[in-house]
């Protein structure tokens, strides 16, 4: 079952809390301005609610039920925006999609995919810990 268009896929980017796992630390330190630092979170999820209450996400949606539930408490939310749908391959020479094509049959040519983007090339620098893109080979 696919999820209902009103769940919205949704990434949230908001500030969580943070513990020191329960050792002894100099108060002094505690409250020094870089140790009081929340975490930033980025949640992508299903929308079940978002109110003044907080944003409700889900990973999962079938039907009336959900499943991995985050709430995301009002205050500690920055920013929520949707996410668009990747879109769906588009004709070459028409840019229509392939079921419009099927509804299309006077057009006097068939559906051509776009050419599959050309092969890239990763590698190291030598001596580096930085990781660069290279340019395809001539020819390839
Ligand atoms: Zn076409």
């Amino acid at each position: 079952m696919r999820p209902s268009k009103k769940h919205w896929r949704v990434e949230v980017v908001w500030d969580d809390s943070t513990v020191n796992n329960g050792r002894w630390c100099d108060i002094k330190d505690v409250l020094e301005p870089a140790n009081r630092a929340t975490t930033r979170i980025h949640s992508v999820g299903f929308v079940l609610a978002d109110d003044e209450t907080g944003v409700v996400l889900a990973s999962g949606v079938h039907g009336n039920e959900a499943t991995g539930i985050t709430h995301i408490p009002r205050g500690c939310v920055r920013r929520v925006k949707r996410l668009q749908p990747i879109p769906e391959p588009a004709c070459f020479l028409c840019r229509r999609t392939k079921d419009e094509h099927a509804a299309r049959p006077d057009l006097l040519h068939t559906f051509t995919p776009e050419p599959a983007p050309r092969a890239v090339a990763y590698g190291s620098i030598p001596g580096s810990d930085d990781w660069v893109m290279a340019d395809p080979e001539p020819g390839s």
